[in-house]
């Protein structure tokens, strides 16, 4: 028989010996010391690295490239102290949206999308503000692109309440039409209430329009420098009620590293029993989740870029090779065995965030994957460069045919 594609010579993660991998009909199909079949298309990693592609969970994808279109308000409020004036960046922040027209947002998005696709980045879930301002203008850019990179980088769009939803009447409606016009994921960022019971209310809301749509939930918790901060296991208890079991997903959640120890224990246990993962982005700000007390409690945690270019971080790349090789630093994972976590968190444990189903190597599972020019977890996080070679649904990805691709690629 004849492969769609093999790669040859391949090192594996968790495999002593050099493989080849045949790919047909976007599976792999067979890993094997020898191929001794032909492929259509053969790629010769020379017993570099091979992987899983990169995971994106947390991306504002709607807002890439938004920096220079503002002042640096939101950045030094959101970045200052120990974030006691998170929520005044997000008010600052939120100028950008009232020039929001989908053709600029468009053209940004698929300039961060091409870069994804360099830097073997396959899926991201992508959130979009939802709020008075950008109404839904974010949503149908990030939809429409959602359709443009199909089979490429495949984008979750979350229909996200930036602005608050008791803050901010009209919201919940909003989001339903943006789960009409086929949203994947209903956002939320309950914290930003003004009092428990409007957070309470928010992350009710927001739910109901989940259940509605039979969506996952993604919510920026506890995202500020007050440990007295109750959304993370406001949000957990909800799952837990409503059985909503691995089907929500913390983001943020920096008010952790100030809990006071019995309560992050209590955390700890909700989030086991909700199923519910933590995504945490050390690099966009100066607190973050508790990212090895909660992996050794078995909780699920994984990283995001978060941001790129916007106005709470002002660099990234959709390279999730450099958000690990930051988040080695910022977490202090210096260890072979810290690394291997971190590489995990940004492909197969982001995967498992994502409720990606089959996304680690083995025959049967979709190809998603890279051919790094490194020889190790280690080696690959020091140059985090571009993959050599990036695999999405086994077709071999070439960023410059993609939408947009004459424009600049920075
Ligand atoms: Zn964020």
């Amino acid at each position: 028989m004849t492969y769609d594609l093999i790669i040859r010579n391949a090192r594996l993660r968790h495999r002593q010996a050099n493989v080849d991998i045949g790919i047909t009909k976007g599976v792999i199909r067979k890993i094997a010391k020898k191929i001794t079949d032909r492929g259509r298309r053969v790629v010769r990693a020379g017993g570099r690295l091979v992987t899983e592609s990169f995971v994106n969970p947390h991306l504002h994808l709607d807002k890439v490239y938004t920096l220079e279109m503002q002042d640096s308000t939101a950045l030094e409020a959101y970045r200052g102290g120990t974030m006691g004036a998170a929520m005044k960046a997000i008010e600052a922040a939120a100028r950008v949206k009232e020039t929001y027209d989908e053709r600029w947002i468009l053209a940004n998005v698929r300039r961060a999308l091409r870069l994804a696709v360099r830097f073997g980045n396959t899926h991201i879930r992508a959130f979009a503000d939802v709020d008075s301002k950008a109404r839904l203008i974010g949503v149908k850019a990030l939809l429409k692109a959602r359709e443009e990179f199909k089979g490429t980088v495949d984008v979750q769009v979350v229909a996200f309440p930036q602005d608050g939803v008791v803050r901010e009447p009209g919201t919940a409606d909003l989001i339903r039409q943006a789960m009409d016009l086929g949203a994947d994921v209903v956002g939320g960022i309950p914290w930003i209430e003004y009092t428990d019971r409007d957070a309470q209310r928010h992350i009710d809301e927001m739910f109901d329009i989940a259940k509605a749509y039979d969506a996952d939930v993604s919510m920026l918790l506890d995202d500020a420098g007050d440990p007295g901060l109750r959304t993370l296991e406001m949000l957990a208890v909800k799952a837990i009620d409503e059985g909503w079991i691995g089907r929500c997903l913390a983001h943020h959640a920096r008010a952790m590293s100030l809990y006071p120890e019995p309560y992050f224990r209590k955390i700890c246990a909700l989030l086991d029993k909700a199923g519910m993962g933590v995504i945490t982005d050390p690099h966009t700000g100066p607190l973050h989740a508790r990212v090895k007390e909660l992996i050794s409690a078995g909780v699920l945690v994984a990283l995001g870029q978060d941001d790129i270019a916007d106005a709470y971080y002002p660099f990234g790349r959709n390279n999730m090779l450099e958000v690990g090789f930051l988040a080695v630093h910022m977490l202090w994972m210096t260890t072979p065995a810290e690394m291997e976590t971190i590489y995990d968190m940004i492909t197969v444990d982001a995967a498992r965030a994502m409720n990606i189903s089959r996304f680690e190597i083995k025959t049967g599972s979709p190809a998603h994957l890279v051919v790094l020019d490194a020889a190790s977890v280690y080696e690959a996080l020091w140059s985090h460069a571009a993959p050599l070679h990036v695999i999405s649904h086994g077709q071999l990805l070439d960023s410059e045919a993609l939408p947009g691709a004459k424009g600049r690629s920075r």
